[in-house]
């Protein structure tokens, strides 16, 4: 997967790309991240990229041309299957979501600031618009990151554990049972003893049962019932 992020904001990002397992992927050439610069698309003599609004009202707006210009670039290097704005009115992101885009081959991120894009970049250049939750942040870079990570710990490989990812919340439509670890006991704080017993098969059916309750009580909506939110 290769994954090409367009920003008025570049460093925000360096560094969550240059870390951890996000490292790890690009340098095991599992996915390659690439963080672009909107202003070295600017043709204007301050790299300004942004302007006023129409209309008047507060904030600015983010132009078309860079944009166009950053897009039309990268579209003459390569394919993409989409070409995604981070946006807070965008289809919220969710894991069967981030399982279907998993297998995607290249995708164009573009992160908005200020009031967000002009929107004929949205009519005309976006194919598919992604929110990360119905609130709204100063700027596309988190969004971008968070999409990226979702999608790039799921390429095979990219976890150490091959099966971790697929006992993550959501993958089964549930949330994760409850972990736990050395020491067995600490100020009288017990591990559930059926963890300890060694047996595979009443453990997994714990695990499942703690899946299925703690669904119930915090996302119903997963079950079908009636969520809360
Ligand atoms: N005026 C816009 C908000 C702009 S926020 C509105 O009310 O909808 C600035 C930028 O941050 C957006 O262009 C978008 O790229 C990003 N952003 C903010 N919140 C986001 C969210 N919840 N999901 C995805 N992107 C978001």
């Amino acid at each position: 997967m290769r994954i090409d992020i367009i920003t008025a904001l570049p460093s925000l990002l360096d560094s969550y790309f240059n870390d951890s397992i996000l490292r790890r992927a690009q340098q095991k050439g599992l996915a390659e991240v690439h963080i672009h610069d909107l202003r070295s698309f600017s043709e204007d003599k301050h790299k300004r990229v942004d302007d006023y609004p129409f209309g008047g009202g507060a904030g600015m707006v983010m132009s078309i041309p860079p944009i166009h210009k950053a897009i039309t670039w990268l579209k003459s290097e390569r394919d993409y299957d989409e070409v995604l704005y981070m946006s807070p009115d965008g289809e919220l992101l969710d894991q069967p979501m981030v399982n279907r885009m998993s297998s995607m081959g290249n995708l164009i991120l573009l992160c908005g600031h200020y009031k967000g894009v002009d929107e004929r970049v949205r009519e005309h250049l976006i194919t598919r618009e992604i929110s990360i939750g119905n609130y709204v942040l100063s700027g596309g870079e988190l969004p971008a990151a968070v999409l990226s990570d979702a999608l790039i710990r799921l390429i095979p490989g990219v976890l150490g554990d091959e099966t971790s990812a697929l006992s993550d919340s959501f993958q089964d439509g549930l949330v994760a049972p409850p972990a736990y670890t050395r020491p067995e006991e600490f100020s009288g704080w017990k591990v559930p003893e059926v963890l300890m017993s060694g047996h595979a098969a009443k453990i997994q059916e714990w695990r499942h049962q703690q899946s299925v309750e703690r669904t119930r009580e915090r996302r119903p909506g997963l079950l079908g019932e009636n969520d809360q939110g």
